[in-house]
């Protein structure tokens, strides 16, 4: 008899479940981790990301209460050293929480770095376990492109723990990481440089939620688009000299790279079973997230449907279900809501204007761009977008769209509706909720187009 049932490699979001549901359902379990329990999501993730974008977005707050009559001391000082210790102190209890409601459940926590010996073997240093399943759920690792000092660059991994707030930053990317990141440091008070290489940060975004957003960002941050880094030297006085492909240069304190990430497989041994990777590197499965070793299954950033921690989570119920459960929970990929939590928040479901055109003969487009109430006293221009595109053969809602505060928490119910099939008449149907942001998306009568 194998030593487990089910042998998960990978202690982050999509791993833990997918072994807790296991294990609830009566299956020997086993789960090998080599660094911290939660993952990129709780230790470099979503997480401190989502604690120091509260901690950013208090700069304004402070700015924008002066209308609202509150004297607050100028400048308002950010204590670094503060924010990284009550982060790490809540981080360290996230992971207490993770080892202990694997324990209840009755899996076995193993650590060190877990490598396929074979279909039903795997290794932890020198121990070796054998198991009816395996199940990949090792996750990501940011990508950095080879160049002359790439070396000097940090990645998301680190920039959380830098021994200083620096005054001066170089973001490169455009994607949900150097957007997040961007606003994040710029409100805690650094000042901020976002370097991309194609024209519009966001590319997988509605086009008119990037301009929008490419507005605002403005306001806080330079924004230097289709452009390169060719090279970057360290200088004397510990400062970065970065060479941009326009032959301009500009110095820095940190250079922070968020050019993606890969999955993570250096070292797991798929060689040594029956496993095909995509050419991006990510893991080949099938719809239950069975590899081609049919006792093996990989879920989450490994596989890269979608980088998303409730992604993986869905992803590792599946597999635990199709295990040891009836088999018969599925996921479907559409109708996802995400949200970016940059300043101002961005969150969209379903389809782009842009991927609607390419689907459907006739959409009909609903948009309100207008100033939040709070910001008539604030005095702050911040603008709130909010998009809704609809199939007028169906009158179904195909997307929606949102640039403003808590947008990711508007969209979120949005997207339940979508999932049961929302129309645009249920919308207008809706009574709204006075005076929110939200009501403008069931009081959006004309068509922009
Ligand atoms: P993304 O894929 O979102 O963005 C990567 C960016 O880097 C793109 O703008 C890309 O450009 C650019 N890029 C890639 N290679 C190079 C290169 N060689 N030189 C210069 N630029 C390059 O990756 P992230 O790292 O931002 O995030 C990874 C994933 O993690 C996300 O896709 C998302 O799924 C998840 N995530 C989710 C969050 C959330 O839910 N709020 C937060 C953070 C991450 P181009 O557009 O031209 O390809």
């Amino acid at each position: 008899m194998p030593d487990y049932d089910l042998f998960v490699i990978g202690a982050g979001s999509g791993g833990v479940r997918a072994a807790r549901l296991a294990a609830s359902m009566g299956a020997r379990v086993a789960v090998a981790e080599n660094r911290y329990l939660g993952g990129t999501c709780v230790n470099v993730g979503c997480i401190p990301k989502k604690l120091y974008a509260f901690a950013a977005h208090y700069q304004q707050d402070f700015i924008d209460s002066a209308g609202f009559g509150w004297q607050i001391p100028k400048p308002a000082i950010l204590d670094w050293e503060t924010l990284k210790n009550n982060k790490s102190k809540e981080i360290h209890r996230l992971n207490g929480i993770y080892s202990q409601i694997l324990e209840k459940s009755g899996a076995t926590i193993i650590n060190g770095n877990a490598k396929l010996e074979g279909p039903g073997t795997v290794s932890v240093g020198d121990q070796s376990f054998t198991a009816s399943h395996i199940l990949i759920a090792t996750g990501g690792w940011p990508f950095v492109p080879t160049f002359s000092g790439s070396e000097h660059v940090l990645t998301s991994n680190e920039i959380f723990d830098l021994p200083r707030l620096p005054a001066r930053m170089l973001i490169v990317g455009g994607g949900y990481i150097a957007v997040e990141f961007a606003g994040i440091f710029s409100g805690l008070g650094t000042e901020i440089t976002l370097a991309y290489r194609g024209r519009e940060i966001l590319k997988q975004f509605d086009s008119d939620l990037r301009a929008h957003f490419m507005q605002e960002a403005a306001r806080h941050m330079k924004l230097l688009m289709e452009i390169d880094v060719k090279s970057i030297e360290l200088l004397e006085n510990s400062k970065y000299l970065v060479n941009f492909s326009d032959d301009s240069s500009a110095t820095y304190d940190t250079v922070l790279y968020a050019t993606g990430r890969k999955p993570n497989t250096k070292g797991l041994g798929l060689e040594n079973t029956a496993i095909v990777t995509n050419n991006n590197g990510t893991i080949k499965v099938d719809d239950k997230f069975r590899t081609d070793e049919p006792s093996i299954f990989a879920i989450g950033d490994v596989v890269g449907h979608m980088a998303l921690t409730p992604v993986a989570l869905a992803e590792g119920m599946v597999v635990a279900d199709t295990l040891f459960g009836d088999g018969r929970r599925q996921i479907s990929y559409d109708n996802i809501p995400t949200a970016i939590f940059s300043h101002p928040n961005l969150a969209t479901v379903g389809l782009s204007e842009q991927a609607a055109q390419e689907s459907y003969t006739d959409i009909a487009i609903y948009e309100s761009d207008f100033r939040h109430l709070r910001h008539t006293l604030s005095g702050n221009p911040e603008r709130t977008y909010m998009k809704v595109i609809v199939d007028t053969a169906t009158d179904k809602v195909l997307g929606m769209h949102m640039m403003g505060s808590d947008a990711g928490a508007i969209i979120q119910g949005f997207a339940t509706a979508m999932i049961c099939g929302l129309t645009k008449r249920q919308l207008d149907a809706t009574i709204g909720i006075h005076p929110t942001a939200a009501e403008e998306f069931v009081t959006m009568r004309s068509r922009a187009r």
